[in-house]
């Protein structure tokens, strides 16, 4: 017998890994694992079952980017969660992250590139790579558990004895404080200043934002917690609320989203803490309104620099790039001439 030499060929995994994280990766993943797709959206193919833990779920909470760019299982503690290789060692029962050499073989049998993994060098950087990337999504899920404790404690506090908190500020504004506390949108504190929930994207409260009946300094109404997230969520409504024919709202700032909370008590109310989160917001909210045949009502605010309504316009451009239709699935309320949806109640103003 005559040993037969093959040619040898080097494996570029940087190439392996650009293959493997894009749609035809993902496809092919999908495919030979046979996982179910429940839903496609613009972004998001949303699983059935989570292939990590097996959990089944009834929600969205289990999704692979259309791009291949990554997976995850929301708010699950485990490691259901990582890139394409990470994926491939959830479907096959391994962790990609303690033997990626393996995943490494499987990926390019699946998109047909051959050669032999022994670049033990190269191997070595992308572990390393992968573990730092690893190291800082884990610090950044302690940080945003940690805020949901903190924030969950402060709610708590807040609510003890709500009813003999002072009600006269947030009422100034023709608000129903009781009613509104009651559905879970406002607390007030001893000084009767208005406290409304953030809520994550993930559906979990993450901060607290409290508007001041006298704040010290005038250009300070609004407060959060400092440790907690301020942006990537909501005031009010939780997007995970968006369900079959959902119309939800979004507005701007404190008064303006507990305003429609109190008009629209059916809707879920979208708030953003800051004009720069209005296409944020848009953007995540899109893809769910589309999937469900829901609408979005954009309520932009009036101010006199235009700053209000140029935001309003960009998240209005964000919900049209993820497919929502305008006067179908994208609708904009016109409140002038009041300054915002606050200030048009005020005076009466009416749906
Ligand atoms: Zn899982």
């Amino acid at each position: 017998m005559t040993a037969v030499y093959q040619p040898f060929k080097r494996i570029d995994v940087d190439r392996v890994r650009d293959e493997v994280s894009s749609e035809r990766g993902a496809r092919s993943i999908i495919e030979r694992y046979g996982l179910e797709v429940r839903q496609r959206s613009s972004r998001w193919l949303r699983l059935r079952e989570c292939p990590r833990c097996h959990y089944v779920s009834s929600s969205l909470a289990i999704g692979i980017r259309v791009d291949g760019e990554a997976w995850v299982h929301h708010s699950s503690a485990r490691e259901c969660r990582g890139d394409m290789f990470d994926l491939i060692g959830a479907c096959e029962g391994f962790d990609a992250r303690k033997d990626f050499r393996r995943a490494l073989k499987i990926a390019m049998e699946m998109i047909l590139i051959d050669g032999e993994v022994d670049d033990d060098e190269r191997i070595a950087r992308e572990n390393e790579r992968r573990k730092r990337r690893e190291d800082a999504a884990r610090a950044e899920r302690q940080r945003i558990e940690a805020a949901q404790i903190s924030a969950g404690n402060e709610w708590a506090r807040l609510k003890r004895e709500w009813w003999k908190k002072p009600r006269a500020y947030v009422e100034s504004r023709r608000l129903d404080a009781r009613k509104l506390i009651e559905h879970g949108y406002l607390l007030l504190d001893q000084d009767g200043n208005a406290c409304v929930p953030l809520f994550g994207f993930d559906g979990e409260l993450v901060n607290i934002a409290r508007r001041f009946a006298r704040p010290r300094d005038p250009s300070r109404k609004v407060t959060c917690m400092k440790d907690c997230p301020h942006s990537g969520g909501a005031y009010l409504g939780r997007l995970q609320e968006i369900q079959h024919g959902t119309t939800a709202v979004l507005t701007e700032g404190i008064f303006d989203s507990l305003t429609a909370a109190q008009i629209w008590p059916e809707r879920v109310i979208l708030g953003a803490s800051g004009k720069g989160q209005l296409a944020t917001i848009a953007r995540h909210a899109a893809p769910l309104i589309l999937e469900h045949g829901g609408r979005l009502v954009l309520v932009p605010q009036n101010d006199a620099s235009g700053g209000g309504q140029d935001a309003m316009v960009r998240a209005g451009r964000a919900a049209q790039e993820a497919g929502l239709v305008l006067d179908r699935h994208l609708f904009v309320l016109d409140i002038t001439p009041h300054k915002d949806l606050s200030d048009a109640h005020c005076h009466g103003w009416r749906p």
